[in-house]
């Protein structure tokens, strides 16, 4: 086995323990700040509201517009906020979505971020930043966009909904199958592939069991924090590149994508590189498609594209335009075997 590699972390400050979002005011202080802007979807204004009467002198205000895909005209409006407030850095409470939104005003401002994580999407260790603008979405790769601080706090977590627990687990495991057989993996993210693939091994069904669990809910977390590690630090192939069409031409929702064709992208190319995802089929037992179709079922993750309002006719387009930009995988990609899996995936048929 060749040992030649080159590695280099994100450099961040991830903390993690029940309880640990008190110490938000802290970490602000800590990065020489003072005035928090506190970002949030509208479905978790409440939950901000709460993080800035706790902040107390050091919150600026609450910007609660954060929608999926981070819209250009949403960080506009934040940005206002931004300015109307002299905030110093950003606090996002939140998803995915919150989160793209505190990296779009650091990568506008440079301002300092906390994250503190509520789904297990990964983009809180990543400086990555996908944004859309006339229905386009576009990805920006900048140090400046890599949050500085990362509360992980499982006491936040217990209300995820399960289905929602599901997906986005999911989401966060295909970051790591497919870190499994990155061109640029290294020892260090292979071991917190594998390692994060085994935290939802175990986490996600006896979170679908006693949601309110919460040793489970920090397995999970620790799972994302591991997961979303190897998407900031190596590079991803055909999995990634067919959700990204998927959300993006047809407005799949974001995690369900993730979680339906991860089985059918890691079954199509564990046929190319089977050593590198042998450690998924241990984990997962059975074929490396098989064995993560069958999680993903028993955890009740949805399992068909049609269910998510794609017709069939959808499928050309897709696999149209999923190959017609070269970008590396382990297994040549054409259009013909690309439709194939988009057809398994969209009648949630069993990989073999
Ligand atoms: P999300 O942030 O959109 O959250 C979905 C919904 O769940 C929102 O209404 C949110 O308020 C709510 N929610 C979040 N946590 C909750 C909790 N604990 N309890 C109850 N409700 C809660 O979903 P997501 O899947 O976390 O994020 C998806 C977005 O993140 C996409 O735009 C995707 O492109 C992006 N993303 C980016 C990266 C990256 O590295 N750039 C990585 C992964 C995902």
């Amino acid at each position: 086995m060749s040992r030649d590699f080159a590695y280099s972390g994100n450099p961040a400050h991830i903390v993690f323990g029940e309880g640990k979002s008190a110490t938000v005011g802290e970490w602000v202080e800590t990065l020489g700040c003072s005035r928090a802007l506190v970002l949030s979807t509208p479905q978790q204004k409440a939950d901000a509201e709460m993080l800035a009467a706790r902040l107390g002198p050091f919150a600026a205000g609450v910007f609660a517009g954060a929608v999926m895909h981070t819209p250009v005209d949403v960080t506009e409006k934040a940005m206002d906020v931004v300015r109307q407030t002299n905030a110093d850095c950003v606090v996002s409470l939140g998803g995915g979505s919150t989160t793209g939104l505190g990296k779009a005003i650091a990568l506008r401002t440079d301002l300092p971020q906390i994250v503190i994580p509520t789904t297990y999407a990964g983009s809180e260790v990543t400086p990555i930043l996908g944004q859309t603008e006339g229905g386009r979405k576009t990805t920006v790769r900048h140090a400046s966009i890599l949050p500085e601080v990362v509360i992980y706090d499982a006491s936040l977590t217990l209300g995820l909904p399960a289905g929602m627990s599901v997906t986005s687990g999911l989401n966060a495991m295909a970051h790591a199958v497919e870190a499994l057989y990155a061109q640029d993996r290294n020892p260090i993210s292979t071991l917190m592939a594998v390692e994060g693939l085994r935290a939802f091994k175990t986490s996600l069904p006896g979170i679908v069991e006693t949601p309110r669990a919460p040793d489970l809910r920090a397995d999970a977390l620790y799972g994302a924090w591991l997961c979303g590690t190897v998407l900031g630090t190596v590079g991803m192939a055909l999995h990634h590149k067919i959700c990204h069409t998927l959300g993006g031409t047809f407005d799949t929702p974001h995690a369900d994508t993730h979680a339906i064709m991860l089985p059918h992208t890691a079954g199509y190319n564990a046929i190319a590189v089977p050593e590198l995802l042998a450690p998924v089929a241990q984990i997962f037992g059975g074929s490396v498609g098989g064995g993560l179709w069958d999680f993903a079922k028993g955890i009740g993750a949805p399992l068909a594209l049609k269910d998510l309002g794609l017709s069939e006719t959808d499928l050309n387009r897709a696999a149209e335009i999923a190959t017609e930009n070269p970008y590396w995988n382990p297994r040549p990609i054409d259009r013909k075997s690309i439709r194939a899996l988009l057809q398994d995936a969209w009648e949630g048929r069993r990989p073999e």
